[in-house]
């Protein structure tokens, strides 16, 4: 059996892809979807996303979009998801209209130049605009968006979607998820040998005596589920429970709503030096992001955080700021030293890892799940927990 510790995008992805393989699997997490996977904006992005010193994972992220529309497809068939609209696989929200990488100022514009002829060396498929050609695409635009750089190959999806179908398709597949958090990993001569639950946390009683049992889905805390194998997969929580550089990075995030859609594709920029990025939906929500801060566990939506994203990303669509506010929050990205996920077996039998997936853990979840299985050699060689020498 093995046990996965965490279900949020990563962890349920990995489930899935083990139960699917008629593998005997069980999912353990207080809160299943509601980490930095509920945060997330969604965006598929490796191309626009790429920066000069991030070509190993500039790799992983292009072969983690090509794994994206038949992930989806077969993961909408298995949650019974109703039929999709006909710009949309399988009520995910997936959609692959790229993004627009847009440029105000002459810095931004020799910018923009540079990361073109880049990405045209690497052979990706990239478009040099004028600030008119990327007005005609997206006519919200600021009339100061002086050029523009299309990446039509990126994708995005909604994140919320995915983790509510990959816990249906579990659930049609008989997999336990068990609603308790694991306090730590049993070792057994050395070797991981199973997780032991934590003791509910203190309910009010009220006269509800089966309460705290309720919350670790009716298993007594400091019980131990054995396993074959722990995948670790707690995101930003996972050097909790072992030897992992992984660390928390902030994330605030909004979520705007707007009768008829603002853009067609993802829109994104660089304002006072910070960069912003606009995400549609198909159902008219426009999501703002994000903010990154390296602040520990703190997960507070601050007024200076908000106040900055909706100020840049006015600076890119002025329309913004007539939208109604559907939703904000912040989320921990599990951030690693080299900015690549930790995906595989470390030195300790018995456990795996699927963690440190940082900015970009929707797109890689289904790669992650593949390597896991074996079927992605050269990539998981970047991404071998071994790189690092602390970890367990
Ligand atoms: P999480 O989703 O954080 O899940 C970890 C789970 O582990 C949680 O459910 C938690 O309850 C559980 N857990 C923790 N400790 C324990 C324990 N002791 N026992 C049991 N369970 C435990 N990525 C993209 O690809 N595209 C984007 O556009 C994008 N935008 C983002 C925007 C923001 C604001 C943020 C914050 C992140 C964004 N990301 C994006 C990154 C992405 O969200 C993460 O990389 C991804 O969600 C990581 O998934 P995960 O399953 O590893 O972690």
């Amino acid at each position: 059996m093995d046990v996965i510790v965490g279900g949020g995008v990563v962890g349920l992805s990995v489930a899935w892809r083990l139960a699917r393989e008629g593998r005997p699997v069980t999912v353990v997490d207080p809160a299943p979807a509601s980490g930095a996977s509920h945060a997330a904006a969604g965006m598929l992005a490796p191309v626009s996303e790429v920066t000069y010193t991030e070509a190993p994972l500039l790799r992983l992220g292009v072969a983690a979009l090509r794994r994206w529309p038949a992930f989806a497809s077969a993961l909408a068939e298995d949650a019974a998801l109703p039929p999709a609209g006909p710009e949309e696989v399988g009520g995910l929200d997936l959609r692959a209209e790229g993004t627009l990488d847009v440029a105000f100022g002459a810095d931004d514009m020799a910018a923009l130049d540079e990361l073109a002829a880049f990405m045209e060396k690497l052979d990706l498929p990239v478009e040099r605009l004028t600030g008119r050609e990327c007005r005609r695409l997206e006519p919200m635009l600021a009339p100061s968006v002086r050029g523009g750089l299309l990446a039509p190959g990126d994708a995005w999806v909604n994140p919320r979607r995915v983790t509510a179908a990959l816990l249906a398709a579990l659930e049609r597949r008989g997999v336990n998820v068990v609603r308790a958090r694991v306090s730590e990993l049993v070792r057994t001569d050395g070797a991981v040998t199973g997780v032991r639950l934590a003791e509910p946390p203190a309910v009010p009683d009220e006269g509800r005596g089966s309460a705290p049992l309720a919350a670790t889905g009716g298993r007594a805390g400091g019980e131990v589920l054995a396993a074959g194998r722990v995948v670790l997969a707690a995101g930003a929580w996972s050097g909790e429970l072992a030897e992992v550089p992984v660390r928390p990075v902030k994330g605030q995030i909004m979520r705007l709503r707007s009768p008829q859609p603002l853009l067609t594709r993802c829109v994104r920029g660089t304002v006072h030096g910070s960069p912003v990025y606009l995400v549609p939906r198909g159902d008219g929500e426009l999501v703002v992001g994000a903010t990154q801060e390296e602040l520990g566990y703190d997960t507070r939506v601050t007024a200076g955080g908000l106040y900055e994203l909706l100020r840049d990303a006015r600076e890119l669509v002025p329309g913004v700021t007539e939208l109604e506010v559907a939703d904000v929050v912040a989320g921990l990205r599990p951030g690693t030293p080299d900015n690549l996920p930790v995906i595989g077996p470390g030195r300790t039998p018995g456990l795996t890892y699927a963690t440190g997936h940082h900015r970009g853990g929707v797109l890689m979840a289904p790669l992650t799940a593949a390597i896991l299985m074996g079927e992605e050699s050269e990539l998981a060689a970047l991404c071998s927990p071994g790189r690092f020498q602390e970890i367990s």
